[in-house]
């Protein structure tokens, strides 16, 4: 038997048990093909070529994934190509096999490499900053705007995407209550990537699970960068002090900023004097985009904003008869 028939051989006794959760599709002289599966994003199947004259000249690899990039994918099969030269007159396709397999293990991040890949290109901006922990399968995230910044830790589990990203706030200096719903909107966008809604409406399509990191990441991201650049719409400045140490953390402070439900933000003295102050027909819209506006502070009907504003005009009236008197 020559080598090429001894390796096939070899290959069909001993790789599914030297090499786990691998399955040796084909296994044969014009090809040998094995899927290498640790979970269903985990995933790589390693197509084999003996070139003539093999094991004088390197086997030709190539590797094939739904979820991993190209790009990766690439640079992987660069890497099994110095393995197979190395290897010049040996037996060559079970080195690789081990290779590629431990690289799967080492890189438990390749599950989402195609999302990485998407927020390096679309997201990431300026001096933001995404790094790859693959010993602890987390990615850390700092946003950097202006003065500003968020940095969060994002944890990648075992059995990704079937189990969403792990979401923890790590450092930042906005105010508390932005940091609070940043967290808590990251893990509300992290849970509804994996679980369907809850009143389900008739026309709804069927719920498809999907990776929840690039949802949770592209957030961050977009909404740290955006709230320092917002302006209050009644004053015309910009709602956040230009240096961060400057903010108004005490709530009742006038300039504290306030978010109301839209999403857009309002000092809290210029939301409070437009609140209560007429036109009160049909509700107070946001100046931004129109909706009505809601905050937990200021529950007031249309009733009774036209009640208080008549009360303060009335005790005006009644103050400028006095100072005309007095003059
Ligand atoms: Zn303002
Ligand atoms: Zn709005």
């Amino acid at each position: 038997m020559g080598v090429r028939e001894n390796e096939l051989e070899e290959l069909k006794k001993c790789v599914e048990r030297v090499i786990s959760n691998c399955t040796l599709e084909t296994c044969v002289a014009a090809m040998v093909r094995i899927n290498i599966q640790r979970t269903k994003y985990k995933q790589i199947v390693c197509c084999f070529q003996f070139p003539d004259e093999y094991p004088k000249y390197p086997i030709l690899t190539e590797l094939k994934s739904h979820h991993i990039s190209q790009k990766l994918l690439d640079g992987l099969v660069k890497i099994c190509d110095e393995e197979a030269k190395k290897r010049l007159g040996k037996p060559q396709i079970l080195q690789i096999i081990k290779l590629v397999s431990n690289f799967i293990d080492e890189n438990p991040l390749c599950c989402c490499s195609e999302e990485i890949t998407n927020i390096r290109k679309t997201w990431i901006e300026g001096s933001d900053e995404l790094k790859l922990r693959q010993k602890t399968s987390s990615l850390l995230l700092k946003v950097n705007e202006g003065s500003y910044f968020i940095k969060y830790s994002i944890f990648i589990p075992e059995n990704y995407p079937e189990k969403q990203v792990g979401i923890e706030a790590k450092e930042s200096n906005f105010p508390a209550v932005f940091q609070r719903w940043f967290t808590a909107q990251s893990v509300e966008i992290a849970r509804r990537c994996i679980e369907p809604p809850l009143k389900k409406k008739p026309k709804d399509p069927p719920f498809v699970l999907k990776p929840s990191m690039e949802p949770v990441v592209s957030f961050l991201i977009k909404e740290a960068h955006a709230f320092p650049r917002q302006t209050c719409k009644v004053c015309g400045e910009k709602a956040f002090p230009e240096d961060a140490r400057n903010i108004h953390h005490d709530e009742s402070s006038p300039k504290h900023v306030e978010r109301i439900l839209c999403g857009h933000i309002y000092h809290n003295a210029c939301l409070d004097k437009y609140i209560k102050t007429p036109p009160f027909q049909g509700g107070k819209k946001c100046h931004t985009c129109g909706q009505q506006i809601f905050h937990e502070k200021w529950k007031i009907t249309q009733k009774l904003a036209e009640e208080r504003w008549a009360h303060k005009q009335a005790k005006q009236r009644e103050l400028d008869e006095v100072v005309d008197f007095l003059s």
